[in-house]
């Protein structure tokens, strides 16, 4: 499969090269050609297939021509090598938990998938790749995590110092061999500064083959299909089909399910969870997509004034506002209501969210309420995706419920773990000192 350029139909590439390039050169995302239609046989006989399998024909379109299928199946057994359990929260709502992985959160899919597909890519170079990263807290990890051990490829992440919380600090610090992770004496901005320097300086990049693991690579973005496939295998009502409550920042998770249900998957409706950063739920009210600044709020993963895959969600949907529409619906909830729910479901369903989970189940019930009121008699029924574990955000979560969340097995084996960082001045020369002294 080829992928095209948003900005320049007619600039494509093959999917090894979209994933080394991250964006194509004229800054625009890159789209496959064409999106595969899965035979309905297989959606209907989902069951009779493990995991791996349906991960394989889910992604084996697109991967095609850069892959070898062997190589793809053992790629696709490393990625989703833990659990993605649905769990039931009230009658009509269930649970997709997909923070099973190494650091906690949904992202880990993408970043272990991304990661040996890079390696796969570069294995046969001279020259090792230096994967260069800023994180604000929660993609560092993820990435770091996913390259950890992958051969030829290195990774060099920028973190503000004491502005991460200890557990991501630890995930970013504690993984030694091929991750190295820089404290960086300043703000996030001052670390994505300099590494957007590092991109744009030529001499540098002729010594080093640097590339980065931006959320908008297409190796990062398709196989977060997964999930929405791995939903349907465990969704008992085959003949209702559910509604999906997405919480959305970047809109990478929702586009991939958008992805999906074009393919074939059965989806009843696609709820965009939004917080206060509310350009979508307002684009589909009024038609009008207003990109503002981000707002801070307790879901801070989703804290987005201009989501970069929307761009992708309107090619899937060929630039039609109603056909979206008929799809999709979008809501905002506040800090208060966030709270609120986090408290809610704690309390009467005996099931802790966290603050971007308890963002997607609101986003539903206030949905299957306003449809129960417009179709009484046929009860829908719904599943959120929960995309952290609600320790990660211990610090709003544990006032909220009023007492402290056990620590699950992967942070306690990181508490005494000793840190390793390169403590830097928030100055380009240093980094780029750092990177040509290795
Ligand atoms: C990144 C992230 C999101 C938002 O996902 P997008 O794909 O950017 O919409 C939601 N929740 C958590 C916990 C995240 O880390």
């Amino acid at each position: 499969m080829n992928f095209y350029s948003l900005n320049n139909p007619s600039e494509k590439v093959s999917f090894k090269e979209a994933t080394i390039k991250g964006q194509a050169p004229d800054r625009g995302l890159y789209f496959p050609e064409h999106i595969p239609v899965l035979p309905e046989d297989f959606i209907k006989d989902i069951n009779s297939n493990s995991r791996e399998e349906v991960a394989f024909r889910v992604i084996q379109p697109y991967t095609d021509g850069s892959l070898p299928e062997d190589e793809l199946y053992r790629i696709i057994a490393e990625t989703i090598n833990f659990d993605f359990p649905l769990v039931k929260v009230t009658d009509t709502i269930s649970t997709l938990e997909l923070f099973h992985g190494p650091t906690l959160a949904f992202k880990d899919v993408g970043a272990r998938f991304m990661s040996r597909c890079l390696g796969y890519f570069v294995k046969d170079n001279d020259q090792p790749v230096t994967v260069l990263v800023a994180t604000s807290g929660d993609t560092g990890g993820a990435v770091a995590n996913g390259f950890h051990g992958v051969e030829g490829v290195n990774v060099v992440i920028l973190y503000p110092s004491g502005k991460v919380s200890s557990v991501q600090e630890l995930q970013l610090t504690t993984l030694g061999r091929n991750i190295t992770a820089l404290e960086v004496d300043g703000s996030f901005d001052d670390c994505q500064r300099m590494v957007k320097e590092a991109f744009a300086d030529a001499a540098l990049n002729r010594e080093l083959f640097l590339t980065s693991a931006n959320s908008i690579n297409v190796a990062r973005w398709l196989p977060q299909q997964f999930y929405y496939f791995f939903a349907w295998q465990q969704w008992e009502d085959k003949d209702h089909p559910p509604v999906i409550s997405v919480p959305s920042g970047n809109f990478g998770n929702i586009c991939a399910g958008l992805l999906a249900h074009r393919s074939g998957l059965p989806v009843q409706h696609f709820i965009a969870a939004c917080n206060a950063n509310a350009v979508v739920p307002a684009y589909l009210q009024t038609g009008e997509y207003k990109p503002r600044q981000a707002i801070a709020t307790l879901s801070n993963a989703m804290d987005v004034g201009n989501p970069s895959n929307f761009v992708r969600i309107l090619e899937i949907f060929h630039q039609e506002f109603q056909s979206l529409k008929n799809v999709l619906t979008s809501y905002s909830i506040s800090d208060e209501e966030t709270k609120e729910t986090i408290r809610d479901v704690y309390t009467k369903n005996h099931y802790l969210t966290d603050p971007h989970g308890a963002v997607g189940y609101r986003a539903l019930i206030d949905y299957l309420a306003a449809q129960n009121t417009a179709y009484p008699g046929r009860k829908q029924k719904g599943i959120f995706l929960e995309t952290a574990h609600p320790v990660k955000f211990y610090d709003t979560v544990e006032p909220v419920i009023g007492r402290p969340i056990p620590l699950p097995p992967t942070v306690q084996a990181l508490i005494g773990k000793e840190k390793q960082s390169i403590k830097i001045d928030p100055l380009y020369s240093q980094l780029k000192d750092f990177l040509l002294s290795r």
